[in-house]
């Protein structure tokens, strides 16, 4: 004996787990082993039946074991994402996580005692001061389950956000969970109350809480009813493990082995979002299999929570798009394609659970993937679904309309492509490249600036401000063509290499080493999809080797060095609104704002989503979609309520979409301005 511990030898301080319900070695305790296998091998059955239905989809880059995709898993688990921001969900998940987690511990622990260490060797270890905090771990497992129960409970059925729907499924996993936490802590406390309350047992405070009021009740009751606790315990916890990987739980279960799946991103955003491309990519999924098997996954893994659909532009607007919906409707899909019953399985085509309506009205603005806690990736979905299409001409007609105008005239307005080149005033104006070649920059200004008329003052300002600072710069003039990023987000990937191609040639020819430009969609995609098409075609007239700013970038670093000094604000409160594919989709956040902070006399306020939570505009794509003006009366509304007297930007569609939502919601008051024509009038006080 080594000492006491509350007056009992360390050795007697343990219990017995099979205590009340029959022999130590008889047929409870291999019973017992047996229906706990038979739940793991459903568990492992259904996961395996659901990887089956996985890789019918195409390839995608297995995870390897060597990078830090654990810790992102950990990472995910753990520390719920935006906890501060959905500190109510946030709680529930850290309950049920920790609950879980310590369950499984002290299960385990229980397991290789009774049937390794002590079977083998006659060795107890859950003994002494490591029963009491195993004791205490257990009971606080239950605990944390219970509180995620009651949290998750009230929230479905008092709080009832919109974006959750509660069905059967979701109830019934709550049950199955309340039942194994309860159970668990019933059994305790009636075999403390029929062990006369031994002193070491307050170490499990919840159960001795519940033991208390056993006292009253006669010790030949409590007996039989702790024999059936006990059992009720062991099959509650043996339906929780069947169940883990399949309806509710099983999603909860995919999610995890999903985000372990997800390709990590670079934190520079260089790898954001970017397209796949390839020749097989272009025909898009027309039919569910046509998915990569971890999108077929993320269809899985969606857990339902409804976040995406809370972040979602479109949905916020009201307009027929709701990623949560998305995703549920292709996992119908998915399972009904591939069910057995009911004779023959559904046929897969998509177009048949996603209407044109949900499809085209995506912006792709990536804040649905940004807020997902399951790893899902609606956007590229969006990308493969729409790039089915085309090639069946079954796009809606206007887009048919802007394609023809991009292959016949370079720009998907249909204006004569020989007013490219036009915008410069006599005060801003800078060589073309054919001029001058040896400009340190290229200024690509890209089809808004070219042709839109807010667009074209923002540019020209832009200019001034690189005049004023002497910064080398040429333009490509009537050489430019459109950067193709409207065509591959709309699913045209054919129309956007052939304009890449187009633009890639004349960087090459004339040695372009940097490139700055004033569009985030354009900056994005000269970027990435530029790159790796430029890669993919191996040829020495088609090169992609230079550095791309977007020119808030280059403005920062301007005011940085003193080449730009601002002296005076044009207003005391602007408010800066954060582009999606400046801010989610390449993590530029920073910079346009330390520029503005330059600012003398200017208080910079954010609107109430701001940086990776922005709400999107509606960007170039809400021309094509019913309603798309709805988003930009979103974004104004959060310009009206943020305070500032000036909203501004640094893409030439927030620009637009802003002063036209402003206009909208009749609010006259509120200039918008590109970052470069706020700077050019802080220049000049
Ligand atoms: S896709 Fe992600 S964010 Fe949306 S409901 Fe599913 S788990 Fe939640
Ligand atoms: S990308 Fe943006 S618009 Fe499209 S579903 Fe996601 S949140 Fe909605």
């Amino acid at each position: 004996v080594n000492g006491f511990i509350y007056d009992f030898p360390s050795h007697d301080v343990t219990r017995d787990f099979f205590f009340n319900v029959g022999d130590s070695f008889g047929i409870t305790k291999w019973g017992t082993v047996a229906l706990l296998a038979g739940a793991a091998a459903i568990f492992l059955f259904t996961i395996v039946w659901k990887m089956s239905i996985w890789a019918r989809g195409r390839d995608y880059p297995l995870p390897g074991f060597r990078d830090r995709r654990f810790f992102s898993v950990l990472k995910t688990v753990f520390i719920p994402k935006d906890f501060l921001r959905e500190w109510y969900p946030g709680l529930m998940q850290l309950s049920y996580v920790w609950g879980f987690l310590l369950l499984f511990l002290c299960s385990a622990a229980v397991l290789v005692q009774e049937y390794i260490s002590f079977l083998f060797f006659g060795y107890r270890f859950l003994t002494g001061y490591i029963y009491l905090l195993w004791t205490l771990a257990s009971d606080v497992s239950y605990f944390l389950l219970l509180a995620g129960t009651a949290l998750a409970v009230f929230r479905r059925k008092r709080l009832r956000p919109s974006r959750l729907d509660t069905t059967p499924q979701d109830m019934a996993a709550i049950v199955i969970v309340a039942l194994a936490a309860l159970s668990g802590l019933l059994v305790n406390a009636l075999r403390i109350a029929v062990s006369d309350y031994p002193g070491f047992e307050t170490w499990a405070p919840v159960s001795w809480l519940l033991s208390l009021p056993l006292a009253l009740i006669p010790f030949e009751t409590l007996m039989p009813v702790h024999f059936l606790a006990w059992w009720g315990h062991i099959l509650s916890v043996c339906v929780l493990i069947a169940f883990a990987g399949m309806y509710k739980m099983g999603r909860f279960t995919a999610a995890g082995i999903n985000v372990y799946c997800t390709q990590p991103l670079r934190e520079d955003g260089s790898d954001t979002f970017a397209a796949r491309l390839s020749s097989d990519s272009c025909k898009g999924a027309e039919f569910i299999d046509d998915f990569t098997w971890k999108q077929l996954m993320d269809l899985d893994a969606c857990i339902t929570c409804g976040r995406c659909q809370d972040s979602c532009p479109a949905y916020l607007s009201g307009l027929p798009l709701s990623p949560k919906t998305l995703i549920g409707e292709l996992s119908r899909c998915m399972d009904e394609h591939n069910r057995f019953a009911n004779g023959e399985p559904a046929n897969g085509e998509i177009r048949d659970y996603v209407s044109s309506g949900e499809l085209w009205t995506c912006t792709q603005c990536g804040a649905c993937v940004e807020c997902c806690p399951s790893g899902v990736d609606h956007v590229r979905k969006v990308m493969d679904m729409r790039s089915s299409l085309p090639a069946r001409g079954k796009a809606p007609a206007e887009l048919h309309a802007a394609w023809n105008n991009l292959a016949d005239k370079g720009n998907r307005f249909g204006v004569d492509n020989s007013e490219r080149g036009k915008w410069m005033s006599a005060k801003s104006m800078v060589p073309a490249l054919a001029e001058n070649s040896r400009a340190e920059y290229l200024f690509f200004a890209g089809c808004a600036s070219s042709f839109d008329a807010e667009a074209k003052k923002s540019a020209n300002a832009f200019l001034q401000l690189m005049k004023n600072a002497d910064v080398s710069i040429g333009v490509l003039g009537m050489e430019e063509g459109c950067c193709g990023d409207f065509a591959l987000r709309t699913g045209n990937e054919g129309l956007f290499r052939k304009l890449a191609i187009h633009n890639l040639r004349n960087f090459t020819r004339y040695g372009v080493k940097k490139i700055v430009t004033a569009c985030p969609h354009g900056y994005n995609i000269l970027r990435k999809e530029y790159r790796a098409l430029a890669l993919s075609l191996n040829d020495p007239e088609i090169r992609a080797d230079y550095e791309v700013v977007h020119h808030t970038q280059l403005i920062a670093s301007l005011v940085a060095e003193g080449k730009i000094k601002p002296v005076k604000s044009p207003t005391p409160v602007a408010m800066f609104s954060d582009p999606c594919f400046l801010g989610r989709y390449n993590k530029v956040y920073d910079e346009p704002r330390n520029a503005l902070r330059a600012v003398p006399g200017l208080m910079l306020v954010d609107a109430v989503h701001s940086h990776e939570h922005a709400v999107c505009c509606g960007g170039p794509l809400s021309a094509y979609s019913s309603g798309g003006l709805k988003m930009g009366e979103y974004r104004a509304r959060e310009v009206h309520q943020s305070g500032a007297r000036i909203a501004v930007s640094a893409c030439p569609n927030c620009k637009t979409m802003i002063r036209e939502g402003l206009s909208e919601i009749s609010v006259e008051n509120i200039r918008t301005l590109d970052i470069a024509e706020f700077m050019l009038e802080s220049s000049e006080g």
